[in-house]
């Protein structure tokens, strides 16, 4: 089943709802409502509980992740971009913006910013534009997934629980990304009808990467995955598909929740 989320605009906190009051202009920057006078109006970027501008706090973010070591001009921007603060719960607003994982609803987390942007750098593995169709496991609240859809052509995103997925539609609504395809299912199994895919990113780790997303990945194409690895430990993976055969990386260690099998 495939979702489209509708209007194609960011989004601001507006009475702890996202509202539509900011577009995506062409060169991918948020542009703002503002008054007559170029004060803020009711519907200005003025976050409840964030308290600042949240372009402000965002780009703060992004030169931290720049110290952090991610060097990806494009990835920077898209993690500049969009607004994780409509992503979380409106008691978590204050942390949005801060380096650390946060609970989304059935036990679930949405990936701490370094770890979302590392990845994604990962992925893009110095892709001159964009990417092609990219497949995410583990959609959760839909945050990565529209990180992903400013950075590829077509986003696939594919999540078991029922109830994140329904958040990530209600939460991604109004972004208007016409190409982002939230999927309901076993990520396990992939989703072979939008392979090949460019990129395979998965938000969640199992004892090993299942074949299924080998065989959807296309010639050249990258996977990057935590997994858990020899020590018992889970650890970043990065699978490339080439001519030669797959190659596998194991780089850092992370912490995911666990990869599972079956929709609940
Ligand atoms: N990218 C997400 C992170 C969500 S956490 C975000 O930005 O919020 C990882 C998600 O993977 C969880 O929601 C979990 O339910 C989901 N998941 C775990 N195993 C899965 C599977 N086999 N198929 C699809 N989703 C899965």
């Amino acid at each position: 089943m495939t979702q489209r989320p509708r209007f194609p605009v960011t989004l601001d906190l507006h009475a702890g709802k996202p509202v539509a009051t900011k577009n995506i202009a062409s060169n991918g920057h948020a542009t703002r409502t503002s008054g007559p006078n170029g004060t803020k109006t009711a519907t200005a970027p003025v976050t409840r509980g964030l308290g600042l501008d949240s372009q402000a706090v965002r780009a703060r973010m992004v030169q931290k992740l720049a110290a952090q070591g991610i060097a990806d001009a494009a990835v920077l921007q898209a993690m500049g971009t969009v607004e994780r603060h409509c992503f979380v719960d409106s008691a978590l607003v204050n942390q949005a913006y801060e380096d650390t994982s946060l609970p989304i609803g059935l036990g679930q987390t949405i990936s701490k910013p370094n770890v979302v942007a590392r990845m994604i750098e990962l992925l893009r593995h110095g892709h001159e534009g964009k990417l092609g169709r990219v497949l995410e496991i583990g959609t959760g609240c839909g945050y990565q997934a529209a990180v992903l859809s400013l950075l590829a052509s077509e986003v696939y995103s594919i999540e078991r629980l029922r109830g994140l997925h329904d958040k990530a539609r209600d939460n991604l609504r109004a972004f208007r990304l016409a190409n982002v395809h939230l999927l309901f299912g076993d990520g396990m199994a992939g989703y072979a009808k939008g392979a090949p895919y460019a990129g395979i990113i998965a938000a969640a780790g199992g004892e090993a990467l299942p074949q299924a997303w080998a065989d959807q990945l296309a010639m050249g194409g990258r996977l990057v995955a935590p997994m858990v690895t020899a020590t018992g430990r889970q650890a970043l993976v990065v699978l490339d598909k080439t001519p030669q055969g797959l190659k596998q990386s194991v780089l850092e260690a992370v912490h995911f929740v666990p990869l599972k099998s079956g929709i609940a």
